[in-house]
């Protein structure tokens, strides 16, 4: 999903990486786990490539990952539930005018098929209802530039109110990348086709239309919305108490690539923890979980997140994209800083950023704090020559150094290790007032209502 404070953090990367290799020096005692966690990770990427939740590819991946869990003597468990997915088929976008040129496209998910057609381009600015005429564009093709603020759904709605029958959709990286995220969090068709272009192409088309030169492009996509029957995995490491602490990452990715970053990388910690933890005694319950679904709509964790009942939870960690932690962040909830400050107080190497309590939605913390489950992430920022083919066919297993899952799952594994044995603290839910106030002190409940994640019904 997308990742609002990737591109903000990646701005601190150099000082980062120096500050994050520093922070973990000296904490071996997760290494080894933390190299087996990473070997798997390689083999995962290279004989799976991307685990788009529903496909084939997806669970042949799951169950490599719960047959190596279980050679370790651990006992994963398949956790079911099925999701309105989306299979991704033939898309294609041919510019005809002012020449023929195949571009280069993948549509975005919840895309529907529809017949092949032809039609103009018309500039439609990011998309907001001011941002282009009202009339005059019914059936063309909108030119959406990459940096809207909107969510696609939203953009999709008002378009097809004017009548324009596609969207194209330019990517912010520049390089032929592609932008492959979600059309929708709620799992609804688009209402009409939605592509992501390259920057390249799209501001080539955008400078034609500005200079008053008309752009014509043949459409057709044969992927489509389905029903997915699809499973979380979950390890449990029972401690002297049932009280748990809930450490998970999203194991889906989106297909061009071999999603190694985003969550390869947090499948890879995940996997380290549950080698490191497996034989140790711990004073609470240790659940570590991976996610499914993630990537279309937060589906696996709201799954698991409904699945909880009362059980008594300390804490959610989420590890979404976590490179070498220069901070841990509270994500809004006071609740929890006094025990993230103990951490951190006993720490040898100090975290750069220290404790952080700043909440954000959109990965699979979200769906926790919606039920009331404090949750936890670390500010930890990835490298820009990594982080900027997230989501595109170039995330693959040779952007991501063994390094950052030794230096990452030092400091995570110290933290979750804290948690699981603070004497202080206890299990905690937040009531449905404090957690609107752990979304509108941030300002995201806008955001999360037009999503559709909360409040739930
Ligand atoms: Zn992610």
């Amino acid at each position: 999903m997308r990742h609002p404070l990737i591109f903000f953090l990646a701005a601190l990367v150099a000082a980062a990486s120096a500050q994050g290799a520093q922070a973990s020096a000296g904490s071996s005692e997760w290494d080894a786990s933390a190299r087996a966690g990473y070997a798997f990770l390689e083999r995962l990427c290279d004989d799976f490539g991307g685990r788009l939740v529903g496909s084939r590819q997806n669970r042949r991946a799951l169950e490599r990952l719960a047959q190596e869990l279980s050679a370790l003597g651990l006992k994963p468990e398949f956790q079911e539930f099925s999701m309105p997915g989306w299979e991704r088929r033939n898309d294609s976008v041919t510019m005809l005018k002012p020449f023929k040129r195949s571009l280069r496209v993948a549509a975005l998910s919840y895309t529907n098929p529809h017949t092949p057609f032809s039609a103009d381009v018309v500039a439609m600015g990011n998309g907001a209802a001011t941002d282009y005429a009202a009339s005059g564009v019914a059936g063309k093709v909108g030119l959406l530039s990459a940096g809207t603020g909107l969510q696609t759904a939203e953009i999709a709605a008002i378009a097809k109110e004017r009548g324009l029958r596609a969207i194209l959709f330019i990517n912010r990286e520049a390089g032929g990348q592609l932008l492959t995220r979600t059309g929708s969090f709620v799992g609804k068709p688009l209402p009409i086709p939605v592509y992501s272009i390259t920057q390249e192409e799209g501001l080539w088309m955008g400078r034609l239309l500005a200079r008053g030169e008309p752009v014509r492009v043949d459409v057709c996509t044969t992927s489509r919305c389905v029903t997915v029957e699809t499973a979380n995995l979950v390890v449990r490491l029972a401690g002297r108490s049932t009280d748990k602490v809930i450490v998970g990452g999203h194991f889906d990715s989106w297909d061009l690539g071999q999603g190694a970053i985003d969550n390869g990388l947090g499948v890879a910690q995940l996997f380290a923890l549950a080698h490191a933890l497996r034989n140790r005694p711990l004073a609470r319950t240790v659940e570590i979980v991976w996610f499914n679904g993630e990537e279309m709509g937060l589906w696996g964790s709201r799954h698991a997140a409904k699945m909880l009942g009362d059980d008594s939870v300390i804490a959610m960690v989420n590890l979404d994209m976590v490179g070498v932690p220069i901070g841990i962040n509270a994500l809004g909830d006071d609740s929890l800083v006094p025990a993230l400050e103990r951490f951190e107080a006993g720490r040898a190497v100090k975290l750069p950023k220290g404790v952080e309590n700043v909440n954000w939605m959109g990965s699979d913390h979200t769906a926790y704090q919606v039920v009331g489950v404090r949750a936890v992430t670390f500010n930890a920022p990835i490298d820009r020559d990594s982080v900027r083919y997230y989501h595109d066919f170039a995330d693959t297993i040779d952007k991501l150094p063994e390094s950052i899952v030794v230096k990452s799952t030092a400091v995570i594994g110290d933290a979750v290790v804290a948690l699981v044995n603070d004497p202080a603290l206890a299990p905690f839910r937040r009531d449905a007032k404090e957690t609107e106030a752990l979304f509108t002190k941030f300002g995201i409940d806008q955001r999360m209502k037009a999503t559709g994640l909360w409040p739930t019904h």
